[in-house]
């Protein structure tokens, strides 16, 4: 199998350093809103990656972190007058909700920032102690940029060529620093910020010393695969490895680094001022989740993917044909009164078996989901112009195990199983219903009942309450 690695700008032969084990981190979300289209670019990419790992037989650890103390969280919190770890753990809540509707598995450990201020402070006071870090006049504790040698690998910069000036360069204390290049490792707290006791200051630690120590935490000293945003190349994931690799005095920190492109929106970089932002949410009061993941997908995470509403369209069109073949096969299956595999069926599994090499062949190759799923429609035709009369029940049976075995390493569900929602299910929507009146948000409480009248399940406003039952009692 091969990867394309940042690092090497080549495509390189995958091997993991604990053999049968693959140890990946990807840089997670900055919890002060609902997560936007783009950040589940990298969310259903890797949670794909790591899904196709533990297909091909590998364990798989998966860290990814939450991002919960940030001036824009300190900014929201400030703006709404509560705590800012009451903005954290409420986009964090609302983030596990996305990720569910889109199929993101649950990472191994999602460590949040604030729960590893030791580490943190630990990891700096080593870059101290090996002369990587200084203590400026305020407090400020600064990483000493020129000194770790292979500064810019990753990004191929040359440190002459760099200028101050990047996002997470500029803080306060500018003028305190020795090279305009250094970076923040921990800050001084400002009046009514989050803080934390540490032997430089009351303050509160840089962004990117947070991966550094969780993904050590988690995944030692050196990891298989890091991977975010394309955008994090550099400063966050620079400056990780100069971390990193100067506290522990290993090397490499991460053996392959993996970047996705960024998602468009008709052509146009996404942003708020712009007028063409996106949340998950948004969109999903439009499409099926599934269509959205579909989507994801559809692209090579390579390439820059555009959003756009007849890309969408496509999308939908396409998880629908396989849907409906996933249909198809499941009631024809259980309609046949055959048993037993015939010799003729037994060759056409055979073939039917080609498609599977080939979507291993092109995921092999830097997880190509987009050859991916062309492997999956081919599938389909396939399956489609073979599901004769009087097909045994076998012969279905093994035709829809393999569309199930391709679509779920894609975290697809195209085999929907009619599922009864429970009792507290009902009720916990009945609730967030009644929030969302009491805070009249209209649409989402009609949204809500809709839904469950959808699943059968009446809703009465009593003076007692609201009251519910089956419509279908049993
Ligand atoms: P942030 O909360 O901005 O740190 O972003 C979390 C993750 O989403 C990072 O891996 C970013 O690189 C990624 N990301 C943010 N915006 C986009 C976008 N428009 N397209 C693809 N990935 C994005
Ligand atoms: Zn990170």
């Amino acid at each position: 199998m091969k990867v394309y690695n940042t690092m090497s700008k080549q495509k390189e032969e995958f091997e993991t350093i604990e053999p049968g084990v693959v140890r990946m981190y990807v840089c997670g979300p900055t919890v002060y809103n609902l997560i936007h289209i783009g950040n589940a670019r990298p969310m259903i990419f890797f949670d794909t990656v790591r899904r196709y790992f533990e297909y091909r037989g590998y364990k798989v650890n998966y860290v990814s972190n939450f991002t919960d103390v940030d001036d824009k969280i300190i900014k929201a919190a400030n703006e709404e007058g509560v705590d800012p770890s009451v903005i954290s753990e409420r986009y964090i809540a609302e983030c596990k909700k996305d990720m569910a509707s889109l199929n993101i598995l649950p990472a191994t450990v999602h460590p949040k920032a604030t729960e590893e201020i030791d580490g943190m402070i630990d990891m700096i006071s080593t870059l101290i102690d090996k002369g990587f870090a200084y203590r400026a006049e305020d407090g400020t504790v600064y990483y000493r940029t020129r000194k770790f040698r292979d500064y810019g690998k990753l990004s191929h910069k040359d440190i002459d060529d760099l200028r101050s000036g990047e996002r997470a360069l500029l803080v306060t204390g500018e003028d305190q620093k020795e090279d305009p290049l250094d970076f923040v490792l921990w800050k001084p707290k400002k009046e009514g910020e989050p803080y934390w006791e540490s032997p430089w200051c009351q303050g509160r630690p840089g962004w990117h010393i947070e991966c550094s120590v969780m993904s050590r935490k988690y995944l030692g000293d050196s990891m298989d695969i890091h991977g975010g945003g394309e955008d994090l190349v550099f400063p966050h994931h620079e400056n990780e490895i100069a971390q990193s690799e100067a506290a522990t005095g290993n090397e490499p920190f991460a053996k392959y680094w993996m970047h996705n492109a960024f998602l468009n929106i008709d052509s146009h970089k996404m942003s708020k001022s712009a007028g063409n932002f996106f949340t998950v949410r948004d969109i999903l009061k439009k499409y099926d989740p599934q269509v959205l993941r579909f989507f994801m997908l559809s692209a090579h995470y390579r390439n820059p993917l555009n959003f756009s509403a007849e890309l969408m369209q496509n999308a939908e069109n396409g998880y629908t044909r396989i849907v409906n073949c996933a249909e198809d096969i499941s009631f024809r299956m259980e309609k046949a009164d055959k048993t037993g595999v015939t010799p003729d069926e037994e060759k056409l599994l055979e073939e039917a078996g080609r498609f599977r090499e080939s979507f291993i062949e092109v995921m092999d190759d830097d997880l190509n989901t987009a050859d991916a799923i062309a492997a999956v429609f081919d599938l389909v035709r396939f399956i489609n112009s073979n599901m004769h009369e009087g097909a045994s029940a076998e012969y279905l049976g093994k035709l829809k195990d393999l569309l199930k075995e391709l679509t779920d390493v894609l975290g697809l569900i195209v085999f929907r199983e009619k599922e009864e929602l429970s009792d507290s299910g009902i009720e916990s929507l009945i609730e967030e219903r009644q929030q969302a009146r009491k805070d009249k948000n209209f649409a989402r409480a009609d949204e809500i009942r809709d839904t469950l009248k959808e699943m059968g399940i009446i809703l009465e406003d009593t003076k007692d309450g609201v009251k519910w039952k089956r419509a279908r009692a049993t």
